[in-house]
């Protein structure tokens, strides 16, 4: 046979860290991920620009998992044509259609708000950008999901040669993707998580099998220029922050995004209930998507760590704090304020952009006996990140806050490896030449120096760059 070049075309988390979208020929056009910009309004607007193929021409889609900046303009390739398969891990497509619906929702939402603000200053109503799309897209686009893919079993591709899916560890069904192709073996990583967090409740990172050592990688880079904290020291942090502030009596909010982090929130926190590390407190689930997706987590209790699937499967319920109380709607959402004493709130979304737990933060923000608690990335432009940065004030809405609670944040429960699980993924796929993706400017730089000084071949790869990774 010969060997035909495979080529790579990043038309999304290239030099950035949202948006993944890669196109691959492999004697076929497929497509690896398909999501959402996010961030910035600028990075936004790129949503609505052209994908920059044509969508009618791929063979096969293939997703690593259900974050929304991997999956969240699937709807976009099929109301641009795209017909075919879209395959994933069953984990994945059943966080897909909780994320994907849950995207329509909010940019009906946002279309309905601004169309509103416009009729009302008397500007031009086709000045609103359109919702991206709608709930009926979401459901053609689920129809096409293709739940075939299976850890370590390899599954025919388009191009004639097969992809073996490895756990990345990162989410529930998130998965590295090993291409067999003429021209050799390429391994998209998709976003990696940890090789195994000795308290984190999802099974780590899968070596890839000495037969399946990669010739070529394309790899995340988000935080590939830093060291995390080791997990036993964040959830040290955390439990004496908990103490401290229900010394002081007040509510403690915990923004947190629906998937992944809401599950290892409430684990923990059952853990250092449990301990005696921390009080049995109240604990309000107050998010409907973060409830549906833990529910995944039972259906899907295989890719927990073998200690917790057993739980699991013998009926026990590792993601319940003993006063856990999942709020049922807005209405008994509004009543929380009234609640008296300490209590803990988990809501989203995680950088206080949106969602319920703006809310929260309105009724307590001013309250010097509360807490809030970061656990996760905080964008500087977000309410989280001036609230991280120390800000006296913060708008919410068209509202100007004081802050006087108590502003903690806690490193540590990224779902992201740091750079020396990077280098061990690298390590254990025999060190492939090496594109760097889904990262800044500066991580990508730092990572690329690091690889180069240990002789591996690196780039990162620029937007609608079409390069040649194999052959
Ligand atoms: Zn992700």
């Amino acid at each position: 046979m010969c060997a035909q070049a495979v080529t790579l075309t990043s038309f999304g988390a290239a030099r950035t860290v949202s948006g993944s979208l890669h196109l691959l020929d492999l004697d076929a056009p497929v497509a690896v991920d398909c999501g959402q910009f996010q961030g910035s309004p600028e990075l936004e607007a790129l949503n609505h620009q052209p994908l920059g193929f044509e969508p009618r021409d791929l063979s096969a889609v293939f997703l690593t998992h259900a974050h929304l900046d991997h999956v969240g303009r699937l709807p976009l390739l099929t109301r641009r044509g795209y017909r075919g398969p879209v395959y994933c891990t069953p984990a994945t497509a059943a966080l897909c259609e909780i994320v994907l619906l849950d995207a329509a929702r909010i940019e009906v939402e946002r279309y309905t708000q601004q169309l509103r603000a416009a009729r009302r200053s008397g500007l031009p109503e086709d000045a609103v950008l359109p919702p991206l799309f709608e709930p009926a897209h979401v459901q053609s686009t689920l129809a096409q999901l293709r739940p075939e893919l299976t850890f370590g079993e390899p599954l025919r591709h388009p191009g004639g040669g097969t992809v073996t899916p490895l756990r990345a560890g990162h989410i529930l069904g998130s998965a590295s993707l090993l291409f067999r192709t003429r021209a050799g073996r390429l391994l998209m990583s998709g976003d990696l998580g940890h090789w195994a967090l000795a308290g984190a409740p999802l099974r780590g990172l899968q070596r890839p099998p000495e037969s399946a050592l990669a010739d070529a990688a394309v790899l995340e880079t988000t935080y590939a220029h830093r060291r995390h904290q080791p997990w036993a020291s964040s959830v040290h942090d955390l439990a004496e922050i908990l103490r401290g502030a229900v010394q002081r009596g007040g509510k403690i909010l915990m923004p947190s995004f629906a998937t992944e982090r809401t599950q290892l929130l409430l684990w923990t926190l059952k853990t250092l209930m449990e301990s005696g590390d921390v009080p049995h407190l109240p604990v309000f689930l107050d998010s409907p998507m973060a409830a549906r997706a833990t529910q995944e987590y039972f259906r899907f209790a295989g890719e927990l760590r073998p200690d917790l699937a057993e739980a699991v499967a013998s009926g026990l319920d590792p993601f319940s704090p003993s006063g856990l109380h999942t709020v049922k709607d807005a209405a008994e959402s509004g009543k929380l304020a009234r609640f008296p004493g300490p209590a803990i709130l988990v809501a989203g979304n995680g950088m206080l952009s949106g969602g319920r737990m703006v809310r929260h933060l309105q009724a307590h923000l001013g309250d010097p006996a509360a807490t809030i608690v970061l656990t996760g990335y905080q964008a500087p432009a977000t309410p989280g990140g001036q609230l991280q940065a120390g800000a006296a004030t913060i708008t919410l809405g068209t509202e100007r806050l004081e802050v006087r609670a108590q502003v903690r944040s806690v490193a540590g429960f990224s779902a992201h490896g740091d750079q020396a699980t990077l280098l061990n993924y690298l390590a254990a796929a025999g060190w492939p030449s090496t594109w760097l993706v889904h990262g800044e400017p500066g991580a990508m730089t730092e990572f690329a120096g690091v690889l180069a000084g240990r002789g591996v071949s690196v780039a990162a790869a620029a937007a609608g760059e079409t390069v040649r990774v194999l052959g």
